[in-house]
């Protein structure tokens, strides 16, 4: 058996030439074995055939390093010096696509804890574009003229999974990011998120809503991880001029979504596309809103370029009840699921909903993305990653299950 990695050697040498890439396409192998024994010739031109067809199947599988799409040309000048922490997560690549079509210069920082190499990937090699794998617990130097920083885990689960890691990125990482905007003189806006107001008393929450946290509960480490980071994002500007920009951010789904956070979008497509049961946690009566991923990337670079620096909320006003959540997937999909009921979570905000008459106001910003729209396209992501057969990330299978 001849191993890939020499198809890919001999791949290497044979395309050095154009006349052979040509020839390659036809029933006569390029390659001829010369001896005299006619059984062994026949069945070496056999093999090389067998050999070249591979070949063109791995072309056709290879990155194709020429293949960025046009981006808008910035001159000197023009062109910003952009970090992007936790640019390999979800939100932050579709952010990174945003900014690449723009034409910056986008730096993603990333541990690769939540997020994946493959979620970029469409930018590695291209001369804007550059990743650095690091932890931003540890202090971080380079040149910036504005900072995103999403670094952080996101789903309960992910942010459960080690409760200490989480406060510390979301606070010493956070306090270097802010040195870092201080020393480079960079704009730095901190993601921050509607768990800030905890399991909320007031509905729909506006940003001027102080929360109703639990500081010990199992949600705390990320709850409050943010509130501390939304607490020194204003402490360095006060103290050290430092520009911020705060979002609050609500629900939000879309393509690259890790498939198995846990999350309640991911876990009821794919058990919907896999017509396993659909878990609702509790009753479900409790509500979220969810707001598609390119409305949040939207809301996050017109945030960035505004005057405005107190907390905005980005995020969709429209609410649904989980339980109604669930039927609609499952429609979407065509699934046979059945619904089924598990315990409730521990500390479950039962309501949710933004108030985004600030970003209305301030930033002429609103969701444009109808709930169908966006879940059409998440399922249609679902369901090609769960198609796949040749990547060791691919999803087991099984939606992710709280175990608190
Ligand atoms: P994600 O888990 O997909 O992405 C987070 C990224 O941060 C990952 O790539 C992860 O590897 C990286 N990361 C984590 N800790 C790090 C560290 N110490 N150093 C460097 N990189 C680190 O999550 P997401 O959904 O893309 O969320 C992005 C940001 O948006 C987070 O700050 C999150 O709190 C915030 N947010 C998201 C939502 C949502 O619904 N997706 C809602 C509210 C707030
Ligand atoms: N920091 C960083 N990159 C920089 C500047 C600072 O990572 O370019 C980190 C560094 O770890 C520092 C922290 O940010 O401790 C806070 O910086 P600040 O200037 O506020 O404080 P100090 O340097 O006095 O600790
Ligand atoms: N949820 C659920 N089934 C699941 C995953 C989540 O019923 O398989 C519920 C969860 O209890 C919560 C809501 O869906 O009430 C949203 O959960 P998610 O983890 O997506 O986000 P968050 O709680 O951070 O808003």
């Amino acid at each position: 058996m001849i191993s890939s990695f020499s198809v890919l050697l001999l791949y290497n040498s044979l395309v050095q030439s154009e006349d052979i890439q040509e020839n390659i396409i036809h029933d006569e192998p390029v390659y001829k074995v010369h001896t005299n024994d006619d059984n062994q010739l026949e069945e070496a031109n056999e093999r090389i055939k067998l050999l070249e067809s591979k070949l063109i199947e791995l072309e056709s599988r290879l990155p194709r390093t020429n293949a960025f799409p046009e981006i808008k040309f910035r001159n000197y000048k023009d062109k910003k010096r952009i970090l992007v922490t936790g640019g390999a997560g979800f939100v932050g690549s579709h952010l990174v696509d945003t900014l690449m079509m723009d034409g910056h210069q986008v730096f993603v920082v990333d541990n690769y804890f939540t997020g994946s190499k493959r979620n970029i990937e469409q930018w590695i090699g291209h001369e804007n574009f550059e990743m650095v794998h690091h932890d931003i617990v540890n202090p971080l130097y380079m040149e910036l003229d504005e900072i995103y920083h999403l670094a952080s885990p996101a789903s309960p689960p992910h942010y459960m999974y080690n409760p200490v890691k989480t406060i510390k990125t979301n606070t010493v990482g956070t306090v270097n990011m802010l040195g870092l905007a201080k020393r480079t003189k960079a704009k730095i806006l901190i993601a921050s998120t509607s768990e800030v107001y905890g399991d909320p008393e007031v509905h729909p929450q506006p940003e001027s809503y102080w929360g109703n946290v639990n500081p010990i509960g199992p949600r705390a480490c990320y709850d409050e991880g943010k509130r501390v980071a939304e607490t020194l994002a204003y402490a360095y500007n006060k103290q050290s001029g430092v520009e911020v920009r705060v979002a609050r951010i609500f629900n939000t789904y879309g393509p690259r979504m890790h498939a198995n956070d846990g999350r309640v979008v991911s876990n009821f497509v794919i058990q919907a596309l896999e017509n396993k049961p659909i878990t609702i946690y509790g009753s479900g009566e409790q509500t979220r809103s969810f707001q598609y991923v390119s409305d949040l990337v939207q809301g996050l670079v017109t945030l960035m370029a505004s005057d405005y620096t107190l907390p905005v909320n980005i995020g969709n006003p429209e609410e649904r009840s989980i339980k109604t959540f669930a039927s609609l997937i499952r429609d979407m999909v065509g699934s046979a699921s059945e619904i089924v009921h598990k315990p409730e979570v521990e500390d479950d905000p039962q309501r949710r909903r933004p108030d985004i008459s600030t970003a209305k106001k301030e930033l002429g910003w609103q969701p444009k993305v109808p709930i169908e729209k966006g879940l059409a396209k998440t399922i249609e992501y679902f369901r090609r990653e769960l198609s796949r057969t040749d990547n060791s990330e691919k999803h087991n299978g099984d939606a992710f299950e709280y175990v608190l």
